[in-house]
């Protein structure tokens, strides 16, 4: 085969997972972060939801989506390969309900728009199958099930990635590209201590500023959304479906892990400054315990933020720049875990194709 040198700046999922592609099929990988793992895939809940995530115009985002969790299986199954074990993926399904009247309406529009996208799904009753609603609010006793909704762990991925890299001969240089360029030998990334070349060159940076060098079309822009998830222990819903909940018409979602530690998230706010508010948390936390009580007596564990990286049309792309060789993924917006596999995929094709 045509293998390639290639540098892959930006170490979070989507990076991570290229990467992983890339080396998988014999090129020469290496990885540029100083900080692996730490952009927007840190604050991630790990849902690979399609359906609890369906939202009006985004068809096309949900179908793409929808291919997401046989592409993490195979991505997966190919880490055990390479390391012994694989990402535990969990299809628990979610569980979807509304806390006052008018967020039982926001459920009852949110069931019209799955039943036009054709997502699967059951109508629950807490009377019917009182476990489905475990830890829930009483005023909550109606719901949907979206079932083909699934969770991994987004710290174990990054981690599991990165030993699979390791295990593939990638170099991993925890340092950040200030800028990029191309001569005569091909693409280069220069940071604060070495210029490092390839054949190829593929920036992830998520919602961060392009290195300088870099010089795309414009036809893509990425812009920070900045979000916040609690992490608590003590509470474990593990055997049920994750949590998805409208609460005075804000949304609220808890994902629980085996071991009792659950991910209450989100919010959302279009801006960039990496500080929690106050009131955002208190929002956040008086959602979680409206939704669900049994938190009350749960420990905080951790905070985390990220930035979501957003595009214009809110889509991801993957676009060739200049300089030659170059090429930019990005704007993965809120599924970018969710959707890592198949961006590995593009790039693979991508670098693949050259040469
Ligand atoms: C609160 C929250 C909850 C979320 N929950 C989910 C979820 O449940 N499911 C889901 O699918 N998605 C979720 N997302 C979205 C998902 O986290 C993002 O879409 C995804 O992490 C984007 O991945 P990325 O690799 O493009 O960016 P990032 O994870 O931000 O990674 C970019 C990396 O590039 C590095 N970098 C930047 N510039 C340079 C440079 N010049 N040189 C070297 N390295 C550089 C950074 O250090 C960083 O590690 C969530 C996001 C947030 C914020």
């Amino acid at each position: 085969m045509n293998t390639q040198r290639v540098l892959v700046v930006g170490g979070g999922i989507i990076g991570l997972a290229g990467a992983f592609r890339l080396a998988l099929e014999g090129h020469h990988v290496t990885v540029l972060d100083p900080s692996v793992g730490h952009g927007a895939t840190w604050a991630a809940a790990g849902m690979i939801a399609p359906s609890a995530e369906i939202a009006p115009g985004e068809l096309s985002n949900y179908r793409l989506q929808r291919q997401a969790l046989g592409a993490w299986r195979e991505l997966s199954e190919r880490l055990e390969d390479v390391t012994g074990h694989g990402v535990s993926i969990h299809e628990a399904g979610t569980l979807l309900s509304g806390w006052d009247a008018g967020d039982r309406r926001l459920v009852e529009q949110f069931a019209q728009l799955a039943e036009e996208f054709d997502a699967p799904m059951h109508r629950v009753t807490r009377h019917d199958s009182p476990e489905v609603f475990e830890g829930l609010s009483p005023r909550m006793t109606h719901g949907l099930v979206m079932e083909d909704d699934a969770w991994l762990d987004p710290d174990e991925a990054v981690e599991r990635l990165r030993t699979g890299l390791r295990a593939l001969g990638a170099d991993l240089v925890a340092e950040a590209a200030e800028h990029i360029g191309v001569d005569a030998a091909g693409v280069v990334a220069e940071t604060s201590s070495q210029t490092l070349r390839a054949d190829v060159g593929l920036l992830a940076t998520g919602s961060t500023p392009l290195p300088t060098g870099a010089a795309p079309s414009g036809a893509n822009v990425v812009r920070p959304v900045r979000g916040v998830t609690v992490r608590v222990r003590g509470f474990d819903r593990s055997d049920q479906p994750m949590i998805r909940a409208f609460v005075r018409g804000r949304a609220f979602y808890m994902v629980s892990r085996p071991s009792g530690y659950c991910v209450l998230g989100a919010t959302s706010d279009e801006r960039s400054e990496l500080a929690i508010e106050v009131g955002e948390l208190q929002r956040l936390l008086r959602d979680g315990l409206d939704v669900v009580p049994a938190l009350e007596t749960a420990s905080v564990s951790e905070i985390r933020y990220g930035l979501r990286p957003a595009s214009a049309d809110l889509r991801p792309f993957f676009e060739t720049i200049k300089p030659p060789g170059w090429a930019w993924v990005s704007g993965h917006y809120r599924h970018g875990v969710t959707l890592a596999p198949l961006a590995a995929r593009e790039v693979a094709d991508f670098v693949g194709a050259r040469g």
